[in-house]
């Protein structure tokens, strides 16, 4: 059996894209919010139930997470709330808007920053502004979050960046996504932030093209180049066109791993989130006593490829070693080892997925 890759990126074909791409020849206009980028935006409203003026489209979720917070009219300084297992990216986003990271625990069933853990580090620590992590794809909930910001007045912006298909946009709150191709979602590089204050999106969106107003061509704010293209929007458009399919073959296929993984090893654990959901990956928690290292070393000798997502945790990367932490993440120290993402892709074969539980069942239950 040939080496099982980690992730194989579905992305529309040259033929699925041809006809936007084809647009854009008649178009002349590659970038800069053109016909593309405004029916992308569409597709994602009508997606998620909200109005067009609630949705733009940027560059990437990591560029999207920082307009969004800048656009919050937080001081230098202010200090982010966010989880300590995540991607780099939530960190980085804060620390290059001039912003402090204040790094809290996760939950042990969901392994994410949940609303009681926010609140409980709000009575500990100041906090400006909440960045929970849609972990693994594990959507945040919007209402738990919404009632958050008004009772608390403390903004919050989920990153969701590998959570489009599960995670709904909320009633005050603001949510950013990822269509980086390893996502549900793909055009190669891209995201959009949804909000439900038009102001905030033309805000954003005026911050993702520099901080011009174009009508006066004043720079009103400092912002940077965060426009999607149009060819990452063609791109973008032709993934909705399978996106319907696409979420069907993604949980069937969740379901069909799901099952037997469990089946061939019971000491597996897993993040509880939604059975149904659609997911980009799968990463799994080992059995205490286990770690991901040395089981990932011999899966790969068995062919099999994985990745230890993510690890480090942020509070162990050496370029936040000074940040502050709400207490000791426990959670994270305790779970952050155990976890290894498996190979999970579109088009691998019941084969390939019982030879990774054969294998993985190998390690664990010797
Ligand atoms: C992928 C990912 C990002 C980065 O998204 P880009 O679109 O590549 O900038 C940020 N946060 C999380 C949690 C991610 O998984």
């Amino acid at each position: 059996m040939d080496k099982i890759p980690l992730l194989v990126p579905l992305m529309p074909t040259l033929e699925q894209a041809k006809a936007y791409f084809a647009e854009i020849d008649g178009n002349r206009h590659y970038t800069n919010f053109g016909p593309l980028s405004r029916r992308l935006e569409q597709r994602l409203a009508n997606d998620l139930g909200v109005e067009q003026e609630n949705v733009t489209t940027v560059s990437n979720c990591t560029v999207g997470l920082e307009l969004a917070l800048q656009a919050r009219g937080l001081p230098l300084g202010a200090r982010v709330l966010l989880p300590s297992l995540t991607f780099v990216a939530t960190a980085t986003a804060v620390s290059r808007v001039g912003m402090t990271p204040v790094i809290a625990d996760i939950d042990a069933e969901g392994w994410s920053l949940t609303p009681e853990i926010a609140r409980d580090a709000t009575l500990r620590e100041h906090i400006d502004a909440i960045m929970p992590v849609a972990t693994f794809g594990n959507p945040q909930d919007p209402a738990l979050w919404d009632a958050f910001e008004r009772e608390t007045g403390i903004p919050v912006i989920v990153d969701a960046a590998g959570a489009y298909g599960n995670q709904s946009a909320g009633s005050a709150i603001d949510v950013v996504f990822s269509f980086h191709a390893t996502k549900s979602l793909g055009a190669a590089e891209g995201g959009a932030v949804v909000s439900p204050d038009p102001q905030r999106i033309q805000r954003i969106r005026a911050l993702s093209n520099f901080g011009l107003d174009v009508r006066s061509g004043t720079l009103v704010e400092l912002g940077t180049n965060g426009k999607m293209s149009e060819y990452h929007c063609a791109l973008g458009l032709a993934s909705f066109d399978m996106w319907e399919q696409v979420k069907e073959d993604r949980r069937e296929l969740y379901a069909r791993y799901m099952a037997r993984l469990r089946a061939a090893c019971p000491s597996l654990q897993f993040q509880n989130k939604p059975e149904s959901g659609v997911y980009p990956l799968m990463a799994v928690l080992l059995p205490e006593g286990k770690d991901a290292i040395s089981i990932g070393n011999r899966l790969s000798n068995a062919g099999i490829d994985t990745r230890r997502w993510y690890t480090p945790a942020l509070h162990q990367q050496p370029a936040l070693r000074d940040c502050t932490m709400v207490g000791e993440p426990m959670n994270a120290n305790r779970l952050a080892g155990r976890i290894i993402g498996l190979p999970f892709f579109l088009g691998i074969n019941d084969a390939q997925i019982d030879h990774v539980c054969q294998s993985l069942a190998a390690e664990l239950e010797s």
